[in-house]
C-alpha cells in the first residue's frame, strides 16, 4: 500500500484531539484499518474535507440492533455499511464536489446525468470535523440515490436513505460521543442530528418524523417501482385533497 498523499496528511493529526473513551481497540490501529489510499483508489480527490468524509465513511459500521429497528419500521436501506457505499462510489466513478445546489438550503444532491454528488459550497474549506462527518452522511445518502440508476425519487426512497442516515449518525455518535451536540451548522442541526432523533423517536407512530417528511418530501410520489410505499410513506404523502378541500370551502 502506498502512503497517503501529503495533501491529506493533516487528516490523522486532526483526529487526535477527539475522545476515544468508547473504542475497544487502539485508535491508531482502527484508523489504519479504515484508511484509504486515495492516490490509488480515488486520485480525483483533492479536498481535505471530502477525503476525511470518505475515510470516515469507509470505516463506518452500523449496529445490528439499529438495522433491525429500521427493518421493523419498513425501511429498506441500500448499503449495510459505510464501506459498501464507499466501494460503490469508487466502482461507479462518482465524483464529489462542493458547488451551489439547485435549490437554496439543500445540503447535498446527486446529479444523475453527470454522476456527481454536490455538497453545498458553504461547507467548502471547513476545518470542523463534525461537519466532515455530516458530509460523510450526506455522501452516503446521495450514493443511495445513485444506486437506483434513475433520476427520480419518492417518499419511500427518501425514508430509506434518511433511515440509513439515522443509523450512520448513531454509529458516529458511538464512536465520537458528543461531537455534534454544540453544532449550529444546518447540515448537522437541521440535517443529520435531526433525522437520527426522528427515526429513533420513542413515539411508535413516528408522528414528528411523518410531519417532517410531509413538509420536505410530501409532494413526491409515496413510492415507486424500486421502493414500494410503507405505512409511514403513505401517511407522509401530501394529497391533492388537502389543497382542493381548502379551495372548496373558501
Ligand atoms: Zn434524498
Amino acid at each position: 500500500m502506498t502512503p497517503i498523499s501529503p495533501v491529506f496528511s493533516n487528516i490523522s493529526s486532526g483526529i487526535s484531539k477527539f475522545r476515544w473513551t468508547n473504542l475497544k481497540t487502539d485508535p491508531v490501529e482502527q484508523r489504519r484499518a479504515q484508511s484509504v489510499d486515495f492516490m490509488r483508489d480515488m486520485p480525483w480527490v483533492r479536498d481535505n474535507a471530502i477525503a476525511t468524509a470518505l475515510t470516515e465513511l469507509n470505516g463506518l459500521i452500523f449496529s445490528t440492533e439499529d438495522l433491525d429497528y429500521l427493518k421493523k419500521m419498513g425501511i429498506e436501506i441500500p448499503f449495510y455499511s459505510g464501506k459498501e457505499a464507499f466501494d460503490f462510489i469508487e466502482k461507479e466513478n462518482i465524483r464529489i464536489i462542493f458547488d451551489t445546489p439547485a435549490e437554496a438550503g439543500v445540503h447535498a444532491q446527486y446529479d444523475f446525468y453527470k454522476n456527481i454528488i454536490t455538497i453545498n459550497k458553504k461547507y467548502k474549506n471547513t476545518t470542523d470535523f463534525a461537519v466532515m462527518l455530516a458530509i460523510a452522511e450526506a455522501i452516503l445518502h446521495e450514493a443511495g440515490h445513485a444506486k437506483d440508476k434513475d433520476g427520480y425519487s419518492s417518499i419511500q426512497e427518501e425514508l430509506n436513505f434518511l433511515g440509513m442516515n439515522a443509523v450512520a449518525h448513531r454509529a458516529f455518535l458511538k464512536k465520537y460521543t458528543d461531537i455534534f451536540s454544540d453544532s449550529q451548522e444546518p447540515i448537522i442541526k437541521d440535517g443529520v442530528s435531526l433525522y437520527a432523533k426522528l427515526f429513533f423517536d420513542k413515539d411508535e407512530n413516528k408522528k414528528a418524523l411523518i410531519k417532517r417528511i410531509k413538509e420536505k418530501y410530501g409532494d413526491l410520489p409515496a413510492g415507486d417501482r424500486l421502493h414500494p410505499p410503507g405505512k409511514i410513506a403513505r401517511s407522509a404523502k401530501r394529497t391533492i385533497v388537502d389543497n382542493t378541500l381548502y379551495c372548496y370551502f373558501l
